[in-house]
């Protein structure tokens, strides 16, 4: 294991050295100050190309300040100096960014005549075989430029050129010469001084195209930084500028085609490596691009949709979502989590008042129950009360008065009840009363329904039961009672009325028959069962026992 780590750190570094040693080596001669917005850019092309390479393109970069170091001798030493360092190091290419550090290589860098070369130049009249020179293309930079300006300031009316230097004003003009249509006029404007050249600007129509060459110096000599002085004019000129050198965007200028030092380092490269590869170059490259100014296009109001999609836009206000992404952000992030905080509170409040409202269903559920119960049934005995057994009797009525068959009623009362009560007390006289009501459910058949009909007396109801079959019920319930020990109290005995339901009689006379029965019992010595019925025979064996009377 150990080992197999060894040797993948050793294949890597193996791997890393092979590829320093073959990438490919290129000298880049930078006769400009690094600082100047031209030569920065320029080197920041070919630095991006390098990226993109991996490792596989090394470049060397060589600097002389021309404009300090320009003497013969600063130029030999210069040469001394980079000839020392590169002339037995296998560089493969060298890149020139000026016409002056073109001439510089040609004439010091005896060591790389064989070498393939690319040049930011026209000055090298006849280029040998392995060199490359770029230069603005005039024929293809003006007609983008005039399709440009003609597209974005349709109405325009006539070309206004500020020369500059003349080679470069002579090709320009004939180019424009050649793409403008012969209606609208062009005017070449030239031997001025900066001061005229500010009056014209700002007499000028606003149909007018100005085109700006950089320029260093006036008709006095009064020397310029083209950047500055075209800032300058933007400010005061009533007619839109434009403009095809990249340098010069960002003055306030609307635009136009532009000579880009950033695309030419990295077409002059890509051309260098094809010819190491294949020792010929490529036959076209592609040096400018379109630059638009957003605020100098709403100045003048020109027509923005007619701005080239590939086009650079500087100063376009950036959308407001944008420039305020993390406030909006911030604030998103707030709603969100107020909105999450209330969801999750609103939730719990819902289940809160979920679980009260479950309780309070169950609370009211609880109450109903006991409310029925005290509704039908006797808190102190729990038997069917008046309410309970109503139902019941009139149910039985009816069965009988479809099926037939036959309904006895019991009226038992307590005798001498008064005086339990009045000697013991209350209590006593309740417990009497539960005992009492526990025997009378300990001797009914499954079918008999006891209720406690009010105070002392219970009313029982005897399904399918005939008279005489019920009188025996009844008296073997009188005996159980008188039978009942009381911790408390000395036994006690009870009354019985007896009556069987008549033939569609109703349930007032049946009770009536009852409790007349009932009343018999009491008025003829108490401790008896009397049944309604005269014609119902007693059983003698009972008589003889119990002693049942009838009623008179
Ligand atoms: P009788 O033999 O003629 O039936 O006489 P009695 O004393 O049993 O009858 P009375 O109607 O004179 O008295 C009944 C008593 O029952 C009166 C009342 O105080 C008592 N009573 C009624 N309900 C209750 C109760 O729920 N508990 C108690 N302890 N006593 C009750
Ligand atoms: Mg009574
Ligand atoms: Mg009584």
């Amino acid at each position: 294991m150990k080992h197999l780590f060894q040797k993948i750190i050793f294949v890597l570094l193996l791997f890393s050295l092979a590829t320093a040693l073959f990438a490919q080596k290129i000298l880049v001669v930078n006769t400009y100050n690094p600082s100047f917005p031209w030569a920065s850019s320029f080197n920041l092309g070919l630095q991006q190309t390098a990226e993109k390479s991996a490792g596989k393109l090394e470049l060397f970069f060589e600097d002389l300040d021309i404009t300090r170091f320009s003497s013969e001798e600063d130029q030999q030493n210069f040469a001394r100096y980079v000839t020392a360092k590169y002339e037995n190091y296998p560089i493969e290419g060298i890149v020139g960014n000026s016409d002056h550090a073109c001439a510089f290589i040609e004439k010091y860098l005896h060591f790389a005549e064989t070498l393939p070369k690319a040049y930011y130049t026209s000055s090298l009249t006849r280029p040998s075989k392995n060199t490359l020179c770029l230069d603005f293309e005039y024929n293809e930079t003006i007609p983008k430029t005039w399709n440009f300006m003609s597209n974005v300031q349709p109405k325009i009316s006539s070309v206004f050129i500020v020369a500059g230097e003349s080679l470069l004003t002579e090709n320009v003009y004939n180019e424009f010469l050649k793409v403008v249509p012969s209606n609208i006029p062009i005017e070449l404007y030239k031997d001025f001084t900066f001061q005229e050249l500010k009056d014209k600007l700002s007499t000028l129509d606003r149909t007018t195209g100005v085109f700006f060459l950089p320029l260093t110096k006036d008709r006095n000599g009064t020397p310029a930084i083209p950047k500055k002085l075209l800032a300058d004019l933007t400010q005061i000129s009533s007619a839109p500028i434009y403009t095809s050198w990249e340098t010069l965007s960002g003055t306030g200028c609307v635009g136009g085609e532009m000579l880009s030092a950033q695309k030419m380092a990295q077409e002059l490269l890509a051309g260098l490596q094809q010819y190491i590869k294949t020792e010929t170059f490529h036959t076209s490259y592609s040096i400018s691009l379109p630059i638009v100014d957003w605020t100098a296009i709403e100045k003048y109001s020109l027509v923005k949709e007619a701005i080239p999609s590939d086009a650079l836009i500087l100063h376009k206000p950036v959308p407001f979502y944008i420039t305020h992404a993390k406030a909006i952000l911030i604030l998103v992030n707030i709603l969100l989590a107020a909105f999450i905080f209330i969801l999750l509170t609103s939730s719990i409040l819902i289940i809160r008042a979920y679980r009260k409202l479950r309780k309070t269903n169950e609370d009211l559920a609880e109450a109903r129950k006991k409310a029925e119960e005290l509704f039908l049934y006797d808190t102190l005995t729990g038997l069917f009360n008046r309410r309970g057994i109503e139902p019941r009797i009139e149910y039985e009525l009816n069965r009988k008065k479809r099926f037939g068959g036959s309904v006895s009623l019991l009226m038992v009362d307590i005798d001498f009840f008064k005086h339990v009560n009045d000697t013991y007390g209350h209590d006593i006289g309740d417990n009497v009363l539960v005992k009492v009501s526990e025997t009378l459910l300990d001797h009914r058949r499954s079918t008999d329904l006891v209720s406690r009909w009010g105070g002392e007396e219970f009313l029982i109801l005897l399904a399918d039961t005939e008279e005489n079959r019920a009188i025996l019920i009844a008296e073997k319930i009188r005996i159980a009672c008188s039978n009942i020990r009381f911790s408390e109290t000395n036994n006690i005995t009870v009354s019985i009325g007896v009556a069987e339901v008549k033939q569609d009689e109703s349930f007032e006379s049946w009770f009536k028959r009852t409790d007349t029965a009932l009343y018999t019992a009491k008025n003829s010595g108490r401790n008896k069962t009397v049944s309604a019925s005269e014609t119902c025979p007693l059983p003698s064996i009972l008589v003889d026992s119990v002693g049942i009377n009838k009623s008179v």
